[in-house]
């Protein structure tokens, strides 16, 4: 993953910018500050230790008497699979021996992919291992979109200050160009670490807890939803869009954070 570290530190008595960049020192602080916060809380470890296992299938054996042939299937956890299309003849429907005649056809429901429970389970597969150690092609999807429709403005990295022209700067976020009072999801589940103003530019700022170091943050919220130490499952709204803090104009700040460093959010949408 990439992961670009801070120089320098802006003026605070420069000229206001569209965003901010602390310097690496406080932002760190203000980072672990908001995930000792989330220390006191539990944090998230028994998400991690019960859910659906993803993954494996279910096998589920069909014998068709009427014609003698054996069906082996498998299915998603979770999936339930309909024979309301067969004429079932006997009581014995609710066990796994299945009686059919042999000229009615059964079918199998398809899973339907990309779902949100799904991409939980991509979640905790990946989180299974720090953050930091996820590969680019095992993060890549596990989050899901913190606006109903994404229209990136400012990418995450290093650019020149928009305002001011100077250079060495890193926006530690990803931008999405929005209307204020425009609903802000959770981009994952988790648990809420930090709700409140954020004394570094973000504005209204919330932050959420994924689990074994990954956190995601939004920012220069017109108004947050959510309290410290609630839980949230991915989707849930946390906030509207605004443009508090150290930004100009309405739109999404959004961050994704590995063990206290952004990364490029893109990464893991
Ligand atoms: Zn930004």
């Amino acid at each position: 993953m990439s992961e670009v570290k801070q120089h320098g530190r802006r003026r605070a008595t420069g000229p206001s910018s569209h965003e901010f960049a602390p310097s690496a020192g406080s932002r760190r602080d203000a980072l672990a500050a908001e995930r000792a916060g989330a220390s006191s809380q539990g944090g998230l470890s028994h998400l991690l230790r019960t859910g659906i296992a993803n993954g494996a299938g279910q096998k589920v054996g069909i014998a068709l008497a009427a014609t003698g042939l054996a069906l082996a299937v498998t299915v998603p956890s979770g999936t339930s699979m309909s024979l309301a299309s067969a004429d079932l003849e006997s009581p014995a429907a609710s066990e796994s021996v299945v009686t059919a005649a042999a000229n009615i056809p059964i079918t199998f429901a398809t899973p339907v992919l990309g779902t949100a429970l799904n991409q939980d389970g991509q979640l905790r597969e990946t989180l299974k291992v720090k953050a930091s150690n996820v590969t680019a092609q095992a993060a890549k999807g596990t989050l899901s979109a913190p606006l109903k429709t994404l229209d990136e403005s400012s990418p995450f990295g290093a650019r020149i200050n928009p305002l001011t022209g100077a250079a060495g700067e890193v926006h530690t976020g990803q931008d999405f160009a929005v209307q204020c009072s425009t609903a802000v999801f959770a981009a994952a589940g988790g648990t809420v670490t930090f709700a409140g103003w954020h004394q570094y530019g973000g504005g209204n700022r919330v932050v959420i807890d994924h689990g074994n170091g990954l956190s995601t943050s939004y920012n220069h919220l017109s108004s947050i939803g959510v309290k410290v130490g609630q839980k949230l499952e991915r989707g849930d709204q946390v906030a509207l869009s605004g443009t508090t803090g150290a930004s100009t104009g309405c739109h999404l700040h959004f961050e994704v954070i590995v063990d206290d460093a952004t990364v490029d959010p893109k990464g893991w949408l």
